[in-house]
């Protein structure tokens, strides 16, 4: 991890301003290809016998300041970065997993990612079993012999559930199989999951760490502490058909599985990122320590305004205390519990609606971790797609509202859903 505090690697770590003429500020490199010096150089690229850069798709100067600002900032030993959070899983999950392969899931995942492991890895033979992370215990138990990975949301969305890192690493290293968890909504700031046992960390760059809704981008860290030679991982330990016969293991050790990511799962899958969008990214991450304490704080003081709301029937936010997740909050999240919050209003499933019609502040819309505040209605929405059933697994109930808390002032958030909640009692027709 690097040596520096949080908010100064998220302003330093990475950029050389040595290099590149004193450039302060990272500079875009809007190119898709590097000149090579001559015919042997560019053989020495191709071979990994020397480091350096080749086609944009596999590594690009910007890029690369964001995965090595990533990588301190979550005590990883590298990243890659790509075009979307979904394509940061799906890399992941592309250069591990091969058909007949199996995974373990928590249940309260976002959708799109219980869509990828519930219907469309299977069309690839990869299957996942859903499990309740509440018990670490429910991933062993749901594990088969061709399980090859744990997954988890660390902060779950919509749930709001707070894993126990430290229980279901133990559970995944005692079966010997990678804990992979996506750590979007607490961003690195409130939490690492690698201090607390995960391999590999997936973000969705999209939400708070770019921060101002503008670019999608995504990323994977490794923690480089898991080992790949148990015999489970063949991909690992014997010679790669796609690089002439190397060993990853042996070649990269601790960095086998990120460098595999990079140079199979960027260069075979393809979703890299534009290094505009790296650009954009690097902007927000370096204001990402202010805006989650900001985020943090407005959504625990909006969380116990609407808990002492009489119209309001129930509040889940992982910092109050009538929060079932408190005691993993105080644990897990003690600098702040993020932006999100979902409610539900004495009106149901209407009132519900209405209140994402109705609101003008918070815009009504399918993303969070803006610095503007959002609003959305999953059950009519993002999780339209899943049945009652699983929609009660990911914690959808049909009256929950979530709210994603920016960084206006709270007063004027309040009141935003004050006037709202006003007109469902009695409505003003215009
Ligand atoms: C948004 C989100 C994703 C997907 O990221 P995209 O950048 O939209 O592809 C994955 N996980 C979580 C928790 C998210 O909130």
């Amino acid at each position: 991890m690097s040596t520096q505090q949080f908010s100064t690697a998220a302003l330093h770590a990475g950029h050389d301003v040595t290099k590149n003429g004193g450039t302060r500020a990272v500079p875009i490199y809007q190119t898709t290809s590097y000149v090579f010096n001559n015919a042997e150089h560019a053989a020495n690229l191709f071979g990994l016998a020397e480091p350096g850069y080749i086609y944009t798709r596999l590594n690009n100067p910007t890029n690369d300041v964001l995965e090595q600002r990533l990588a301190a900032l979550e005590g990883g030993i590298g990243a890659v970065v790509t075009a979307s959070g979904t394509s940061a899983l799906t890399t992941a999950l592309l250069v591990l997993l091969k058909a007949g392969d199996h995974i373990v899931s928590s249940n309260s995942l976002y959708g799109g990612t219980y869509n990828l492991f519930n219907v469309t890895l299977p069309r690839l033979g990869i299957t996942t079993t859903f499990v309740d992370p509440s018990d670490p215990a429910n991933f062993t138990k749901a594990a088969q012999e061709n399980t090859r990975l744990f997954f988890a949301e660390s902060l779950g969305n919509p749930k709001l559930d707070i894993l126990d890192l430290k229980g279901i690493s133990a559970e995944a290293q005692a079966f010997k199989v990678p804990f992979i968890v996506d750590n979007t909504v607490p961003t690195p700031y409130l939490l690492n999951p690698i201090a607390h046992g995960a391999d590999i960390v997936i973000h969705s760059l999209t939400k708070y760490i770019t921060g101002n809704g503008t670019s999608l981008g995504g990323a994977i860290i490794d923690a480089g502490k898991f080992d790949w030679s148990s015999g489970k991982f063949p991909e690992f330990t014997e010679p790669s058909a796609g690089y002439h016969g190397l060993v990853y293991h042996e070649a990269l050790g601790p960095a086998a599985f990120i460098a595999k990511a990079r140079i199979e799962g960027l260069r075979d899958f393809g979703a890299a990122l534009s290094p505009f969008n790296a650009f954009q990214t690097i902007q927000g991450l370096e204001t990402l320590q202010v805006r989650i304490e900001k985020h943090s704080s407005n959504a625990l003081a909006l969380a116990q305004w609407l808990e002492n709301h009489e119209d309001v029937a129930w509040v889940n936010y992982p910092g109050l205390a009538s929060s079932k997740y408190n005691a993993l909050a105080k644990e897990y999240l003690p600098k702040g519990q993020s932006g999100l919050i979902t409610f539900g209003h004495k009106g149901g499933y209407e009132a519900a609606k209405k209140i994402a019609d109705q609101t003008k502040l918070f815009s009504l819309l399918a993303n969070i971790g803006d610095t503007k505040s959002l609003i959305i209605h999953p059950a009519s929405t993002t999780h339209q797609q899943l049945n009652n059933e699983q929609q009660e697994a990911t914690g959808v109930f049909k009256d929950l509202v979530r709210l994603s808390v920016g960084i206006e002032d709270i007063e004027d958030l309040k009141a935003d859903l004050q006037a709202v909640f006003a007109n469902i009692k009695s409505p003003v027709t215009v």
